[in-house]
């Protein structure tokens, strides 16, 4: 990443920096425009293959509670718009929190998008094989990931064909 001088511009450099390893675009937002809902965990919970099975997703997710606390450790957040593959959307984001934490955010950290993409299926009966590439998605948090791109001039639309164009969401909080 470039040098740079204020708080503004390290934002703005994360954000050009997210655009060069690939995602479509991305945007420092207010920490506060990001809707935590109650109902977005009991989509997981009933009618998600995954729930229970990947070790990012709910129940070992933080709960939306937790969610709503973790985020008041936050004052800056930039969503990242990316797409397919998803092992490399995630590579990505972890790329992007590394660069962070470099430029001096010592707590930043990225949330993805769907079940974690890093190996063909997470261990039945041991720990996350690779805990410290493991985050978890922004829905899996609690988060109306629909709601909070629309709250920031991102388009997304529910898909209604199978091979329709998909856009995933990552987030990075930042203080
Ligand atoms: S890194 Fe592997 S074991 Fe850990 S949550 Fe992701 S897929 Fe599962």
């Amino acid at each position: 990443m470039p040098k740079v001088v204020n708080e503004r511009q390290v934002l703005n450099a994360l954000c050009e920096e997210a655009e060069r390893l690939g995602a479509t675009e991305a945007k420092i937002i207010n920490v506060s425009s990001v809707v935590i809902e109650p109902w977005v965990q009991l989509k997981c919970r009933f009618g998600c293959p995954q729930y229970g099975k990947s070790k990012t997703c709910p129940p070992f997710a933080p709960t939306c509670k937790e969610t709503k606390k973790i985020l008041k450790c936050y004052t800056h957040a930039i969503l990242v718009e990316g797409q397919p593959p998803g092992r490399d959307f995630k590579e990505m984001l972890l790329r992007l929190e590394r660069e962070a934490t470099l430029a001096g955010y010592h707590k930043a950290f990225v949330m993805g998008a769907g079940p974690c993409p890093l190996c063909a299926r997470c261990p039945e009966d041991s720990p996350c094989t690779l805990p410290d590439k493991a985050r978890p998605a922004m829905e899996a948090c609690g988060i109306d990931v629909f709601q909070t791109v629309r709250n920031n001039g991102f388009t997304v639309s529910f898909l209604e064909k199978k091979g329709a164009y998909v856009k995933y969401f990552g987030l990075l909080l930042l203080e």
